[in-house]
């Protein structure tokens, strides 16, 4: 194929703008006044600064980027002493947490390097995520109990195009995976707008179908995998757009494709093996196999960064239970792809997948008038973290199983049914 630099550059302009313009009207649908905080990494920067101006457009009254940079946080690694990896910038997250509680909507812009960390000491990352988990959790409790209208979209950055395609240049690499985002986050098309429109309302309707049917558990039966993921009570099953508690709809996700619910803590049982590698904060964690008794994870191994894994799950009591549940047909455009993007943004709309830790409220009939302790009466799990794996493939059913043992199929070789 043969196309002049200029004409390609000009594409990818158009593209970028795009996205920039869909992630503040469909991801944030921000409003008239409304302030937005932003964090982006630098080589997001283009991107970043079309996002302002497409929110400043939209009636902003301020937008505040914060940047992001890899090579300060290897530098840390390199020379800080000992006592700064339990340290985490608290009055950053307090302050994002002050803006939100005060009407800020967020955007996040992720591009992470999924090898970034792979060099470095695992005992030291740990205490670095969990420093930064628990600083942030003031700030991650409002996005996750949708007080505020939020969206992540994503950009390409050389060391995660470098990942994704290994065998080719740099350049080339970059513009595959910019292609592959502008794809699966459906804005390379003339219309994103009503693209996003007619994809939100078919999630609405496979979610309305599963919230009707009420199951009390569902039934994955796949290679290495046998579980058992009972429902949490009153649970409400979601995808694509929502109301955030301050009357805004929005997509919190940009790509999106999967239907979620709440599992219950307690009622988790059997055992269940990763389809596809987690990356997380920069190793790399691939076949994980885990068995649950009684909602609790008793057994966790991988064939490579088991003791990340083993890390992650001790962060706190919660760590070990599950948070989400969630179906993503085997067709999905990102899966079609055949791409392994090592960011969970994409691999989770690949695959159906399940989530260790914090729980969604708005996952539960009326969750954001429901109490902590209302949540928790009806299974809701609570942890500083929330990590998605995939679970599904084409060889994956899923049952949905009523109350009184009746079942139903719901996904058959990974492929919707019901
Ligand atoms: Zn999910
Ligand atoms: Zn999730």
């Amino acid at each position: 194929m043969n196309v002049t630099p200029s004409l390609s550059a000009a594409d990818h302009a158009v593209k970028l703008d795009r996205l920039a313009e869909t992630a503040v009207r469909v991801g944030l649908g921000l409003r008239d006044g409304q302030e937005l905080v932003v964090t982006a990494p630098v080589e997001a920067l283009d991107l970043a600064r079309r996002v302002t101006e497409h929110a400043y457009r939209a009636g902003a009254s301020l937008v505040t980027v914060i940047l992001n940079d890899d090579e300060q946080s290897l530098l840390r690694y390199r020379h800080a002493r000992d006592e700064s990896f339990d340290a985490a910038p608290a009055w950053l997250f307090e302050g994002m947490a002050q803006a939100y509680r005060n009407g800020a909507a967020r955007l996040a812009i992720v591009g992470d390097d999924p090898t970034l960390l792979a060099g470095q000491e695992t005992s030291k990352v740990a205490r670095v995520n969990r420093a930064r988990s628990k600083a942030y959790s003031p700030a991650l409790e409002l996005i996750a109990s949708f007080a505020i209208n939020w969206t992540i979209i994503a950009a390409a950055t050389p060391a995660w195009a470098r990942c994704v395609f290994p065998n080719d240049t740099e350049d080339r690499a970059l513009r595959k995976l910019w292609d592959a985002i502008f794809s699966a986050s459906r804005v390379d098309v003339a219309d994103p707008a009503s693209e996003w429109a007619a994809h939100n309302a078919a999630l609405a309707r496979r979610t309305a179908t599963l919230n009707a049917r009420r199951f009390h558990a569902l039934h994955f039966r796949g290679p290495g995998t046998d579980l058992f993921v009972g429902l949490a009570d009153d649970h409400e099953w979601a995808g694509g757009a929502s109301t955030a508690k301050n009357g805004i709809v929005c997509n919190a996700n940009i790509p999106t494709e999967e239907v979620f619910t709440t599992p219950h803590r307690a009622r988790v049982s059997g055992h269940v093996r990763a389809s596809k590698p987690l990356s997380y904060m920069g190793a790399l964690i691939e076949d994980i196999a885990v068995r649950f008794e009684n909602g609790r994870i008793v057994e966790a191994d991988a064939r490579s960064g088991a003791d990340v894994l083993h890390n992650v799950l001790n962060t706190d009591e919660g760590a070990s239970h599950l948070g989400e549940v969630a179906l993503v047909p085997w067709s999905s455009p990102i899966s079609k792809s055949g791409l392994l993007f090592f960011n969970t943004l994409f691999d989770e709309n690949a695959a159906s997948h399940i989530a260790l830790g914090q729980a969604y409220s708005k996952c539960f009939v009326n969750g954001d008038r429901l109490s902590e302790a209302e949540l928790a009466a009806r299974g809701a799990n609570r942890s500083l973290i929330h990590i998605d794996w995939m679970i599904g493939s084409a060889e994956m059913d899923v049952d949905g199983l009523d109350t009184g043992g009746g079942r139903s199929a719901v996904m058959r070789a990974g492929e919707f049914v019901i």
